[in-house]
Formats: C-alpha cells, structure tokens, sequence
C-alpha cells in the first residue's frame, strides 16, 4: 500500500512538474508585480522568536484553516481561496491534508493532492501565504518525507508557502516529535534552505514547555505551533506559552477556535476575544479553524454555502461571523 503510494506520488511529481512550470513562472511574476501581502512582506523569516518579513520587520499572519481535505473537499478549489483572500481579508490560509480518516493521504494520495494544489496556486495567486499542513495525529514519518520532498521541489522557491509538518502529535513523547521533526526538517531544507516549517509538540501541540526544554538545534526559520480552543482552554495556555516565547520558543497558532476543544458545544465568545488580545499583543500569528459545514460549532459555514465562496453574512455560522471579523479587523 504504502510503496504504491510513493510511486503514485512520484509520477505525479514528474508531472506535475512538467505540467505546471510555465504557469507557475507566471504568476511569480504577478505576484512581484502587485500590491499583495507576499510581494509587501516577501521571503518571510524567523529573528529571535518574531515571525519577520523579508525587511526584518515583524509580521503578524492571519486567517482560515479549510477543515480535512477527505471530509470536506467541495471548499477545496481557487475561488473559495480567492474569497477567503479578498472578501475575509486572509493573509494566510492553511490546506489540512488529512492522513486519517476515509480516503485520506495515505489512501489515496492522488486526490488528495488534486484537492490541495488548487489551494497552494490560488494563494499564490493571490498574493496571500499558504500553510501546507500534514494534518495527522500520528506518525507517519516516510509518507511525510515523500510529500515534503515534493511539496519543496514544487513550491520551495516561492515566499508564499509554509510547512506544516504535523498537525497535532496526539500521544507522543517530545523526543519522538522531535526526532522525527529533524528528519522531515531535514529532507524539506535539503530542498528548500529557507521558508518557514511549523513543526508540532505532544497533546494537541499544547505542551511548548517541554520543547522549551529541549528545542530543535541548528536549523533557521522553524517555529513551533501552539493550538487553543477558547471555551476549553484557559489562562495556563497562554501562561505556558507565554513562558515558552520567553526561553526563545517561536510560536505560531496554525489552529484555533472559539468552541470547546472537541469542535463542539459552547461558542466562547469572550474567551475568544481574550485569546485575540493575547495574540496581537505579542504578534503572534494565528490560523482559525475551519471553513467546514459539518453541524458543529467550529464549522464556520451553513451547508447550503456554495463551494465557491460568495458566502454572505446570513451563510455564516455564529463562529464564522466571528472568526470573519477578528480576521477582517486585524487584517
Ligand atoms: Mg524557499
């Protein structure tokens, strides 16, 4: 299963590659051209623990998460992109390759590259920043290999993309998200020597303090991910993250929400609210979860939304009307 995968991936690579070359190169250049977010802040880096664009200057990212490719496909395509972009005013919008559940990555890698390839060249189309996000809770260490591999020969070269090497180690130890961190990090900069790589931590990436511990060595422009979920999780996260950030942990929030910590239940507006405070008044860059339709409190979208973006007000969940204007305002 897996060994056709990777060859089922190689020969998309191959043409994919061959495909996309002279598209690509052109909508490099629209990008260098315009006004957009990417051609303001550029090659983006990480000095000290402060996401930084290319001048040095701090940066501060926000948008949308689009919910798992395999439950939710139907929003994976350039207008939603596009939408999200100029209607939410996303600078960043994260594609959540999914490796668990039906059909998912390892499965059925031809799909779920078809779903995220539109997501990646609409961002750069537009002028945004895309999060390339391997959305496992285990591990899967050669898949993620071969997918960086190809992601980085694909998109290496251009400053809008960010990796996302795994979602939400779930029940693992530091030392094994660790060490298999260093290996994804290292095949990716064998590549790529410079764009960002968001790199997870155990418990749903909450426990940055053991990181702090014990951090990656010698490698620039990771950081490391803090995801919260405003009606669970309370003061003591963004205590310990706070804490982490201090020891010269960088931190981006590649997820968030304002339900409960299982996507459901209470919408927590005002802990929400706090959570935004927190993140802008120490520039911390977030992502919120998810442009979905599934009834739950995180899905941001009613199900007769069109795929396609065009979705006013009256379409959007209470958590979508929120999430649209904290993105809108900061942005
Ligand atoms: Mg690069």
């Amino acid at each position: 299963m897996k060994g056709n995968n990777r060859i089922v991936t190689m020969l998309l690579l191959l043409s994919t590659v061959i495909s996309c070359g002279s598209v690509q190169q052109g909508n490099k250049n629209d990008v260098a051209a315009g006004s957009t977010v990417v051609a303001q802040h550029g090659q983006l880096q990480v000095i000290g623990t402060q996401l930084s664009n290319e001048k040095g200057d701090p940066v501060v990212l926000r948008g949308a998460s689009l919910g798992w490719h395999n439950l939710w496909p139907r929003f994976y395509n350039r207008e939603a992109v596009k939408w999200l972009a100029g209607d939410w005013k996303c600078t960043v919008v994260r594609a959540a390759m999914g490796l668990e559940i039906d059909d998912n990555y390892r499965d059925n890698s031809e799909f779920a590259l078809q779903c995220i390839t539109p997501v990646i060249e609409a961002a750069i189309d537009n002028g945004i920043y895309v999060i390339i996000d391997f959305h496992a809770h285990n591990k899967y260490t050669e898949e993620a290999k071969g997918f960086f591999t190809e992601m980085a020969t694909r998109y290496g070269d251009y400053p809008n993309v960010i990796y996302e090497i795994w979602n939400e180690p779930d029940y693992f130890e530091w030392d094994e998200v660790k060490a298999y961190s260093e290996e994804v990090i290292g095949v990716i900069r064998s590549i790529d020597p410079d764009n960002i790589i968001l790199v997870g931590s155990p418990h749903w990436d909450q426990d940055l303090h053991l990181v702090a511990e014990d951090p990656i060595q010698d490698v620039t422009n990771i950081m490391y991910t803090m995801h919260f979920y405003a009606a669970t999780h309370e003061a003591w996260l963004r205590e310990r993250t706070d804490d982490a950030i201090t020891s010269g942990i960088p931190v981006f929030v590649s997820e968030c929400g304002g339900s409960e910590a299982n996507g459901d239940g209470r919408l927590g507006t005002e802990e929400w609210k706090t959570y935004v405070e927190w993140m802008e008044s120490r520039k911390i860059s977030w992502v919120a979860w998810s442009v979905s339709d599934k009834n739950e409190t995180c899905s941001m979208l009613l199900p007769r939304a069109s795929s396609e973006g065009n979705w006013s007000e009256e379409l959007l969940k209470p958590w979508g009307k929120l999430a649209r204007n904290s993105i809108r305002r900061g942005n």
